[in-house]
């Protein structure tokens, strides 16, 4: 696979963490999940039971799966760690987990699945993380700094722990210093590695040459969780979860759309097209060439000349993958290619294709589509293992 379409390089970003150090250039990018792994050696396993000082690393899951900034955070940890000895970095992760993340270089994985971002419960967030803190005392602490509920907590975790020192929105770090944009982004502070590090987005390469062990390992709860799953004595929340609101996605912005179907030249039935974005409940993208075509509105471009869009899944129809699209889709995690022709760039890109007629998977995925809805979750799940058979 070529990887020429995500060799981008924001111009304005500073070095970024890598295995050899800080980089000003980083061309490589995580392998795609459908990619074989490379026999890599584990980091730290003649170590690992031996008594170790260790990096946390905080983070929510989304549906079972870390995000690329999570995985970026986990893979920061582990290069600090990989550069000292005898460090093991442990990721606590807030909700579900259903992936091995031992390639961004967990050593060992604590899973709360009681605390996912969907739920709004920061202080019994905060009170079990303080727990695990409080039992494996790490040498540093990092989280993502997103808008999921990371960045949130960990400003909280800041304040619990003053005497700590801090850092947020770190842009930059290695084992020596962490920088952080200030004076509105004119100007980049530098610090000494704080204890407490909230990661920007992309400051760590999650291309490691090594893997961590990644063994599960038992919960560590607080008293106060304790206390609220044996319903003794609740402990008094001044906030109220109202749960997370479910909008249309025409109302959504594409560049925010959580699932985004996008057609191309190869869409000759647009009506159809826009039948299985309703059945999907998807938000709506195409090509340039669908766009130049009349086939869609301006704003519907995805692209070099169009938007960038990250939504976690992107069903690619008719659509080539020239390089002008890919970089429009680069941050989307899953991309499902329907195209007729095997050897379409997008194909490559594609974490799982469906070579065929555009119309006639279409038309199959909207039945199925119908189906689902009407079936539980478990036959859902087997027809449409069927249908992509
Ligand atoms: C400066 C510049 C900026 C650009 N910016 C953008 C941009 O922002 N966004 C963008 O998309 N492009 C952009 N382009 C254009 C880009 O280079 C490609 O021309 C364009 O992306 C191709 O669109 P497409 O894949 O829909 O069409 P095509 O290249 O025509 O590909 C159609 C695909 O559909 C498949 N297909 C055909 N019929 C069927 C069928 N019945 N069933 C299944 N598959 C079928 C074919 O196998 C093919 O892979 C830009 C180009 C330039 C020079």
């Amino acid at each position: 696979m070529t990887d020429n379409h995500n060799n981008r390089i924001n111009p304005r970003r500073p070095f970024k963490g890598t295995a050899s150090g800080l980089n000003r250039i980083v061309l490589t990018t995580a392998p795609r999940l459908n990619e074989a792994p490379h026999a890599k050696p584990i980091r730290n396993s003649q170590k690992n039971n031996a008594e170790q000082a260790s990096i946390l690393v905080i983070s929510h899951s989304d549906r079972g799966m870390l995000d690329d900034h999570a995985r970026q955070t986990v893979s920061a940890a582990a290069i600090l760690a990989n550069e000292a000895t005898n460090i093991t970095v442990v990721a606590l992760i807030l909700g579900d987990l259903r992936e091995n993340i031992a390639s961004c270089g967990a050593d060992k994985v604590i899973v709360m699945p009681e605390f996912s971002f969907e739920k709004f419960q920061p202080d019994l967030e905060l009170a079990n993380i303080t727990a695990v803190i409080e039992r494996l005392n790490p040498i540093k602490i990092l989280m993502p700094d997103n808008f999921i509920g990371d960045g949130d907590l960990g400003r909280r975790l800041i304040a619990s722990q003053h005497t700590k020192t801090a850092a947020t929105h770190v842009i930059e770090i290695d084992s020596l210093h962490a920088a952080s944009p200030h004076a509105a982004g004119r100007k980049i502070a530098f610090t000494e590695l704080p204890h407490i590090i909230l990661l920007a987005a992309d400051a760590a390469d999650t291309n490691l040459p090594f893997i961590g062990s990644a063994t599960i390992q038992p919960t560590i709860q607080s008293s106060t969780q304790v206390e609220n799953t044996n319903n003794q004595q609740k402990s008094v929340s001044p906030y109220q979860n109202l749960g997370l609101k479910t909008i249309a996605s025409e109302q959504v912005a594409l560049e925010e759309a959580d699932l985004i179907v996008s057609a191309g030249n190869g869409v000759s039935n647009v009506e159809t097209f826009e039948r299985l974005a309703l059945a999907l409940d998807a938000a709506i993208g195409a090509s340039r060439v669908a766009v130049d075509d009349g086939k869609f509105s301006r704003d519907k471009q995805i692209g070099a000349s169009g938007k960038t869009v990250t939504a976690s899944t992107y069903i690619a129809i008719g659509i080539s993958g020239a390089v002008q699209h890919l970089q429009g889709i680069k941050d989307c995690r899953h991309v499902i290619a329907i195209n007729r022709d095997n050897s379409a760039p997008i194909v490559k890109r594609a974490d799982l294709s469906i070579i065929g007629d555009a119309e006639a998977i279409m038309q199959a995925l909207i039945n199925a589509v119908a189906e689902a809805k009407s079936l539980s979750l478990q036959e859902a799940a087997c027809a449409c293992y069927l249908l992509l058979r």
